[in-house]
């Protein structure tokens, strides 16, 4: 099935921002979509909260609001249990057009509807006031906590901005994460090195029957590959990794076609994440899709209260990964992420590692992007 290209149903308007020239924008680029205006955006996304298919629904509608609170936070999954890379976060969309089956989304947001905050300035100035106050420290931001990076941005239209933005400063990098291949509007920005781009991969067969409407793996390499040929770096995040039959030939495969299409010296890093999840999520995903056999196996609770597997499959899967990416990237950063040290050390062969020394190695990496000039 190709890449689904997201074009909304509906776009529902806050009078709150009906007269701001990005809404005007965002409007002028789907001319024919149906629109209305509202004032009472609480009622609305509780009403589509309420419906039946809400999460569906909510894919297909657009919402344009103001975010009344703060633009930027650390990652969601931050815990002192395990060690953590430090990410933060960049919330200016809600809401995926992709359908992954496993994505936590689906039991995580009250707010089904997809969610643009068009207050963008508000934001650049939180961001430019943490990095002016702080220049001997080095920020690694991401947008795609809550959405795909990439696939809305043909009426969104926000990456552009964020990294002629991000451009300007020698302490940040921003990391678009993405399952799209779409990225033929990022391939002449002025990036100075400070943007990289990010794509979650995973066996053929996985990408087939659990993420669906996304680019292919072969796809998704492709676009990494215009990217590296237009002076950007990117990363790769195996995430989530999923048992099922053939995963070990599937991932092999996977890290071999990356190796035929990407220097190696243009990847920032490599990260390896198991498949967990909330118990609420587990009943919604299978309600959603009922064929999906992902969520059968057996699982245990972790240190934050998600599933994943038995710590010594966990270890399996990210020693087999691993040793596939050595072989192919040997000088490349791998991290695992949201695994407790023991793990790391099992898995890696690393020991006495935290938290620090994470985000020390991945501000390294980070900053050695910020050479390219
Ligand atoms: S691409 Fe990410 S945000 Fe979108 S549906 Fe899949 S897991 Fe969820």
């Amino acid at each position: 099935m190709p890449e689904h290209i997201w074009r909304p149903d509906k776009i529902y308007i806050d009078e709150a921002v009906a007269d701001e020239k990005r809404v005007r924008q965002i409007l002028a680029r789907v001319p024919d979509v149906p629109k209305e205006a509202t004032s009472e955006v609480k009622e609305l996304t509780r009403r589509a909260a309420s419906k039946e298919n809400a999460f569906t629904e909510g894919k297909r509608a657009l919402l344009l609001t103001r975010h009344k609170g703060k633009f930027l936070s650390v990652c969601p999954a931050f815990t002192d249990s395990a060690v953590c890379c430090t990410y933060r976060t960049i919330n200016i969309v809600l809401g995926c057009n992709f359908d992954c089956s496993y994505c936590f989304l689906q039991a995580y947001l009250n707010n089904p509807l997809t969610t643009f905050y068009v207050n963008v300035e508000d934001m650049f100035s939180e961001l430019r006031s943490l990095f002016d106050s702080n220049p001997e420290k080095t920020f690694r931001f991401g947008t795609g906590e809550f959405t795909d990076s990439v696939s809305l941005d043909h009426i969104l239209g926000i990456n552009q901005e964020l990294i002629a933005f991000f451009a300007q400063y020698p302490n940040a990098v921003l990391e678009l994460k993405t399952k799209s291949a779409r990225v033929d509007s990022l391939l002449d920005l002025d990036h100075r090195g400070r943007t990289i781009i990010a794509w979650s991969v995973n066996t053929k067969f996985i990408q087939r029957t659990e993420e669906h409407k996304t680019a292919t793996i072969e796809e998704r390499i492709g676009a990494a590959k215009k990217c590296v040929e237009t002076g950007y770096r990117v990363a790769f995040h195996f995430d989530p990794l999923i048992l099922h039959e053939g995963w070990e030939t599937g991932y092999r495969e996977t890290v071999r076609l990356m190796r035929e299409e990407i220097n190696p010296e243009s990847i920032a890093w490599i990260s390896y994440g198991s498949l967990r999840f909330l118990s609420p999520l587990k009943q919604e995903a299978q309600k959603r899709f009922p064929a999906t056999p992902i969520f059968s196996g057996e699982f245990v609770k972790g240190f934050d209260g998600k599933m994943r597997y038995f710590a010594p499959l966990r270890t399996r899967l990210y020693q087999t990964i691993h040793r596939y990416v050595q072989e192919s990237f040997p000088l490349v950063t791998p991290y695992i992420c949201m695994e407790p040290e023991h793990v790391w050390e099992k898995s890696l062969g690393l020991s006495d590692i935290s938290s620090a020394w994470l985000t020390d190695t991945l501000d390294i990496s980070a900053k050695a992007l910020n050479g390219k000039e």
